[in-house]
């Protein structure tokens, strides 16, 4: 088994600054431990004509390069339900019939911790079921056993977050993120996970489905995200944030690469001459505050 690394990109529109930012990080942490670097699309939902390509040519402009090929999770599909039916004969799931609408009138009672499925059709009896099933086509939820999980991570230390009977295939046949995300990894080698940490809140779902499937949990580092000047997580709406708009304002990639590296304290250049600057204990703990003009200034 390969010792990897990894960065996973949905294929929904350009890479911003934020996203080549924890791109270049997730290199970083994968470089500076030998481990393989591997790049997955993850294109089971939000996939936009053309935006593979592009986020492709813009991760290997400012010096992402990956070992072997791209895999993408659209390919993937029996990988998905031989662990969910491995899931399944274990009894672990069961078919949920709630509309979102139904999830949040009940995940608003007083008992229930916040964002997780109550539960409601956790023990639905065979007439209910095949009522139900006349009705509308079935999620699959995984029937927990534990309503937290706690796990490590190279930046935040030990994480404890919600573990509910979250979705592992959604009633449109699609497979949900956090399983799709547990079996690429562990199909993959990747022992190292490194991505923003707004999905730190998700990784004790994760961690407890890799567990279940008696796959190795990886190392975690959720990294800080990129905000605007007024602190909100950088978005297309905040100007130039891409590759292509910073080139048609005279900033080349050159110059955000070496933009990003001091981002973090490293020096300019390229990413293998900074690698050995890394320090993974160094990195800043707060939100890195991206200012266009400051690109254009000497
Ligand atoms: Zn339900």
């Amino acid at each position: 088994m390969t010792s990897a690394g990894r960065f996973a990109p949905s294929p929904s529109g350009e890479l911003h600054i934020g996203n080549l930012r924890t791109a270049m990080l997730a290199w970083l942490f994968a470089r500076s431990t030998g481990r393989a670097f591997l790049l997955r699309v993850e294109d089971l939902d939000r996939a936009r004509a053309g935006a593979e390509a592009e986020q492709l040519r813009d991760l290997a402009a400012i010096g992402v390069t990956w070992d072997g090929d791209v895999v993408r999770q659209t390919a993937r599909g029996p990988l998905y339900a031989e662990a969910i039916t491995r899931l399944t004969r274990a009894g672990l799931t069961y078919e949920c019939f709630c509309t979102r609408r139904e999830i949040q009138e009940a995940a608003s009672a007083p008992h229930a911790p916040q964002g997780a499925y109550p539960g409601t059709c956790r023990n639905l009896d065979r007439a209910e079921l095949e009522f139900k099933r006349s009705i509308r086509p079935a999620a699959l939820r995984l029937r927990a056993g534990v309503a937290e999980f706690t796990v490590t991570d190279v930046l935040h230390g030990q994480f404890t977050g919600v573990v509910d009977d979250f979705v592992l295939r959604r009633n449109d046949g699609v497979t949900a993120y956090n399983l799709a995300v547990v079996v690429d990894d562990a199909e993959q080698g990747i022992d190292q996970v490194v991505r923003g940490d707004d999905l730190l809140p998700s990784t004790p779902r994760q961690a407890y489905l890799a567990s279940l499937l008696n796959i190795p949990i990886p190392e975690y580092a959720h990294v800080p995200l990129v905000v605007n000047h007024d602190g909100v997580r950088l978005a297309k709406r905040d100007g130039a944030v891409t590759l292509a708009d910073l080139a048609k304002t005279g900033v080349a990639a050159g110059e955000v690469r070496d933009r990003l590296l001091a981002s973090v304290g490293l020096p300019g250049g390229t990413l293998g001459q900074a690698l050995p600057a890394f320090r993974p204990g160094a990195l800043p703990r707060e939100p890195w505050v991206w200012t266009p003009k400051a690109a254009t200034t000497p």
